[in-house]
């Protein structure tokens, strides 16, 4: 326990389920924006800003319970490789948290939308160095870095999120056990914020560089810091079975936000294959039932899916 504000614990302290997004990169581009870019999504932060602003209002609308910030891709050394200064770098990622409040803060001004639910909090991506790398490497681990140079490139962008006043860090696409080892330091280290730490899976059992599911989650069980940890964009085929995995490990809440099934091609920048589930938010109830309490959609999923699966979710409310 720590006396800091736990935005998860408040809303599960009062409804059975909390609606987490869905994808913010490919909904960009499903409404027209390039990013075929290194910086992925932070390039849309640079140059069309209000739309990012717009898929999360569109998202709270849908019924999500939070929105996760447009950080992901977004580091400082990432910024400064194209030209920007450090001071622009610090206020473009700080900018991608004020987008999501500004977006939470329009939305909860309608009386309107306030039926039924709790106030939207915003979560700010912290992407893994896999994702700086922006070679697919996420999706693989193995990056040859050890735990204290993992902590060094984590650090200051954790920093200007927390001083962007994020209401939680959502740790997310987490491919290895030594990653997440770092940002549990960090998160002890800070002392100022909570976090939820999320793996991408590459089987039923494994994360994305091969460890067991169930000894990254050990690891993170015992961070104080850490509200709730579980998988996302992974194919939703392994979600029952990972959930499971990890519920042996953890008495925190379990959150699933998988991407559609399609798998990401990084030398092309493109989604292959097909979705696997028909309907992504009604697959959603399974996850639910399995024992999952945060639940959205990662890359490839829309707002129509996050609607969907708050259809079920607030009717058990
Ligand atoms: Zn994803």
């Amino acid at each position: 326990m720590n006396h800091l504000t736990n935005p998860v614990a408040s809303i599960l302290d009062h409804y059975p389920a909390l609606i987490i997004d869905g994808a913010l990169a490919t909904e960009l581009e499903r409404r027209g924006c390039n990013l075929k870019d290194d910086l992925w999504s932070a390039k849309i932060l640079l140059e069309q800003p209000e739309k990012i602003k717009e898929v999360h209002y569109d998202y709270f609308k849908a019924g999500a319970d939070c929105a996760i910030t447009a950080s992901y891709q977004a580091t400082i050394a990432g910024f400064m490789k194209r030209g920007l200064s450090e001071t622009d770098a610090i206020d473009l990622i700080q900018k991608s948290v004020r987008l999501a409040v500004e977006a939470r803060d329009e939305f909860w001004a309608d009386e309107a939308n306030r039926v039924g639910r709790s106030k939207p909090f915003v979560a700010a991506s912290v992407g893994p160095y896999g994702a700086f790398l922006a070679d697919g490497s996420e999706y693989r681990g193995n990056y040859g870095l050890s735990e204290s140079q993992l902590m060094d490139f984590h650090r200051p962008r954790m920093k200007v999120l927390i001083e962007a006043h994020a209401d939680i860090l959502a740790c997310e696409t987490i491919p290895s056990l030594v990653e997440a080892q770092a940002l549990v330091k960090l998160l002890d280290e800070f002392q100022s914020i909570e976090a939820w730490i999320s793996f991408s899976c590459r089987d039923e059992m494994h994360v994305n560089e091969g460890q067991p599911l169930i000894d990254c989650v050990r690891l993170v069980e015992a961070s104080p810091f850490v509200s709730a940890v579980g998988v996302n964009c992974t194919s939703p085929k392994y979600i029952p079975s990972l959930i499971r995995e990890a519920k042996k490990a953890t008495k925190k809440p379990i959150l699933v936000y998988p991407n559609s099934g399609e798998s990401y091609n990084a030398s092309r920048n493109t989604w292959d294959g097909h979705p696997v589930y028909e309907s992504f938010g009604e697959e959603a109830r399974t996850w639910y039932q399995a024992g999952a309490r945060l639940i959205g959609g990662c890359c490839r999923t829309t707002p129509e899916d996050i609607q969907t699966i708050a259809g079920w979710a607030r009717s058990s409310r």
